[in-house]
């Protein structure tokens, strides 16, 4: 009995084997989900079409969520295949390698502008999309990294802006979809070494650090994010809506990180 047995889940975001939302696309497999992934064009489609294939999924479809044109196709194609769906799980981001290097206050205008749209509009659309086909008891998920968000991650830069913005969207969206019964969550993850993640000058560097600093000293990986978002998007959080939950080998809880090397 998997935990996740019956229900439907489109996932936007794989882009190859070391993004977060394959992780998700694993675990919720394992649970018994049936699974429609979405990538972002044509480059991608190579390394995305084996994935779906080693989990048995056969509703792979792109979308640039830049255009809304691109996000209807999507909700008409898993309408006409499914009907409705359970799960929908947002695992989108991107800034301009520019604007994540440098002074913050070096970022343009446009490049905020894109960095937010993609990043943190895109939920809001890709929920409006799906809302008539989201069946009651479903779930929403979107991914973040707070300590960007809420405090100063140094080259995070306007991605802190835009996931500030997107964890106020996913509780928006908490509430919006309450009446429908659809919870709305966020997963704020620690660290891990994807494509998108290789964009932010001196990764490496916030990534040693934060294992070293966390209480588990334990990098945290695709497949941690994955059983998390099973338990969100699952019944057994059926009460939890509007919230971040998260998976960092417990960073978050350092007010003044000590690392242990340095005693
Ligand atoms: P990734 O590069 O594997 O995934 C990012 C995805 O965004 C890719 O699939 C890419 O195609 C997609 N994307 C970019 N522009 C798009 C567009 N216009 N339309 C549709 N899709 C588009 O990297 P990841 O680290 O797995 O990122 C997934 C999510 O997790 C992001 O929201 C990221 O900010 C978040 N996150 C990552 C980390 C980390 O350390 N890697 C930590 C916390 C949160």
């Amino acid at each position: 009995m998997g935990l996740l047995d019956g229900k439907t889940a489109l996932i936007f975001g794989v882009a190859n084997k070391r993004s977060i939302a394959w992780g998700i696309a694993q675990a919720f497999h394992r649970e018994g989900a049936r699974i429609g992934l979405s990538y972002a064009g044509e480059v991608l489609e190579r390394r995305v079409f084996p994935l779906a294939e080693s989990i048995g999924c056969d509703f792979v479809e792109p979308c640039d969520v830049t255009r809304d044109e691109d996000i209807e196709a999507v909700a008409r194609k898993a309408e006409a295949r499914f009907g409705k769906i359970d799960i929908l799980v947002h695992s989108i981001a991107f800034a301009n390698r520019d604007e994540l290097g440098g002074p913050f206050y070096e970022t343009t205008r446009e490049g905020f502008r894109m960095a937010l749209d993609i990043s943190a509009y895109s939920f809001v659309a890709l929920a409006r999309a799906f809302q008539p086909l989201l069946n009651e008891g479903g779930a929403m998920l979107s991914m973040t990294f707070s300590d960007g968000a809420t405090r100063v991650a140094p080259h995070y830069n306007v991605m802190g802006v835009a996931k500030a913005a997107l964890e106020a969207v996913t509780r928006y969206l908490a509430y919006d979809f309450g009446a429908q019964g659809v919870r709305v969550n966020a997963i704020s993850a620690g660290p891990i070494r994807t494509l998108a993640a290789a964009g932010v000058s001196g990764f490496k560097k916030m990534h040693k650090a934060f294992t070293s600093f966390a209480p588990l000293h334990q990098p945290v990986t695709i497949e941690d994010v994955g059983d998390a978002a099973v338990f969100l998007c699952s019944d057994m959080a059926s009460k939890i809506t509007g919230q971040i939950l998260f998976v960092d080998s417990g960073y978050t809880i350092m007010g003044v990180p000590v690392s242990e090397e340095e005693g």
